[in-house]
């Protein structure tokens, strides 16, 4: 990458030190999906399974298609009636439609009008394109010379029974659902949906969608809430907690039994940040680190009885950008999706970027396709509390930690942020 280069040397040593003390943001991912091992499976109508991913690998039922049928409007032939040059006349027999039989087997100087999709007739091995042909009465004049298989769907050539149609681990989109339909299978083994207990703490917070008077909104709860739904969970808010060790346990309570517990603010070192202390109390045995990433610095980690507890930083930026880059993946691997790495595409920098080296930034930015490049201009502001610049953002410019500064133009990696609206 052409912003790396410039700290060679000095940056460094530089880079070392003010790294010191903190994960990098892959380290600090690799040691969250270490701690997460894809949930148990249930069955589900495989018309409610979209984003469900796969238990176990689906073999076809069916061969599809079941017959060898026409892929186009126009004439069953026989090949071997149109080879050796120059228009060939031959008798119709009849016309066969999709979803009806052929009667009739197609003999030398014979032809039977076909319909995409209808079964091809016995004798015929090619179809001769409508558009191609001359028909008058019972007859049809065709200038053409086809090989065997023109224009014919072969059985079996999407799907023959009994070979893997999805393998264990798939994700159902709209064309893996639309398989199993075309199978006849109606149930599916699927892996279970992470249930996600959110709780936010402040004592400054009231709950969204109360008058605020002089106190801060609590969007993190419905902001995280909509990001679980999105990565496939199943979210429950357990309200707000007060900024003392009893208010945070007390709420704690409330998310046994689920898979994962997100908290948001109270996790750094202030004196009234008591997620940490609450955790370790509960018996969260804490895997703790800060990462060296911006927004987003504080992150608390933990397992207890088989759940994941994560501590996401308080301003609503730093949580947005840590859920992408953290909670996300991890919410993906436990509903049993083997890659999860953040999605990435490659831009190019429609601005400047400048920082200290030694902490990797996310750089929120609108990306758009421009003359053959996906250009990001990142925005103006970037503070960890200014939610304005998050409601615009398509994409986050990955700005390494090594670097110091990117020019406009170089080539950026960005990822595609999920709780982007319309972008
Ligand atoms: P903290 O991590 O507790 O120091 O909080 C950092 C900042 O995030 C403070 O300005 C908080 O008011 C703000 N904040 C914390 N929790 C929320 C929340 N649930 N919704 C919106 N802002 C929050
Ligand atoms: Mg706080």
């Amino acid at each position: 990458m052409q912003y790396f280069s410039r700290f060679q040397g000095l940056g460094a040593v530089k880079v070392r030190l003010m790294s010191e003390g903190l994960s990098s943001v892959a380290e600090a991912r690799a040691r969250i999906l270490g701690l997460c091992a894809p949930l148990a499976g249930e069955e589900v109508d495989a018309g409610a399974a979209f984003g469900r991913t796969l238990r176990r690998e689906i073999r076809a039922a069916r061969t599809l298609p079941p017959w060898d049928n026409s892929a186009m409007d126009g004439y069953a032939v026989r090949s071997s009636d149109l080879s050796g040059g120059g228009p060939r006349r031959l008798r119709i027999l009849e016309a066969i439609h999709a979803g009806e039989r052929p009667r009739e087997r197609v003999g030398p100087g014979e032809c039977s009008r076909i319909m995409t999709g209808a079964p091809m007739p016995e004798g015929a091995d090619a179809v001769a394109m409508q558009e191609r042909v001359r028909a008058h009465g019972g007859e049809v004049e065709i200038d053409l010379e086809l090989r065997p298989g023109t224009n014919v769907r072969r059985a079996g050539e999407d799907t023959r029974a009994g070979e893997v149609l999805l393998p264990a681990g798939a994700t159902l989109g709209i064309p893996e659902a639309a398989l199993l339909w075309a199978q006849g299978i109606s149930r599916v083994e699927v892996h279970r949906r992470p249930t996600v207990a959110i709780l936010s703490s402040g004592d400054e917070l009231c709950p969204a969608g109360e008058p605020p008077g002089d106190r801060i909104v609590d969007t993190n709860s419905p902001a995280i809430a909509e990001a679980v739904r999105r990565a496939g969970g199943v979210p429950t808010l357990l309200g707000i907690a007060r900024d003392t060790l009893e208010g945070v346990l007390e709420r704690l309570a409330s998310a046994e039994g689920h898979d994962v517990v997100i908290t948001s603010a109270g996790v750094s070192t202030g004196d009234r940040d008591f997620v940490r202390p609450a955790l370790e109390r509960l018996g969260v045995e804490m895997d703790f680190w800060r990462v060296a990433i911006k927004p987003g610095k504080p992150l608390a980690v933990g397992t207890r009885r088989g759940a994941l507890y994560m501590g996401l930083p308080g301003n609503p930026v730093s949580s947005l950008v840590t859920f992408e880059l953290f909670v996300r993946p991890a919410l993906r691997r436990l509903s049993g999706i083997a890659d999860v790495e953040p999605p990435r595409v490659r831009g190019r920098l429609d601005g400047r970027l400048e920082k200290a080296p030694g902490i990797a930034h996310y750089v929120r930015a609108v990306a758009r396709w421009r003359e053959g490049d996906l250009w990001a201009a990142p925005l103006p502001t970037q503070s960890s509390g200014a939610l304005r610049s998050a409601a615009s953002a398509t994409h986050l410019v990955e700005f390494p930690a090594e670097a110091a500064a990117a020019e406009h133009g170089s080539p950026v990696v960005l990822v595609p942020i999920s709780w982007a609206g319309g972008a």
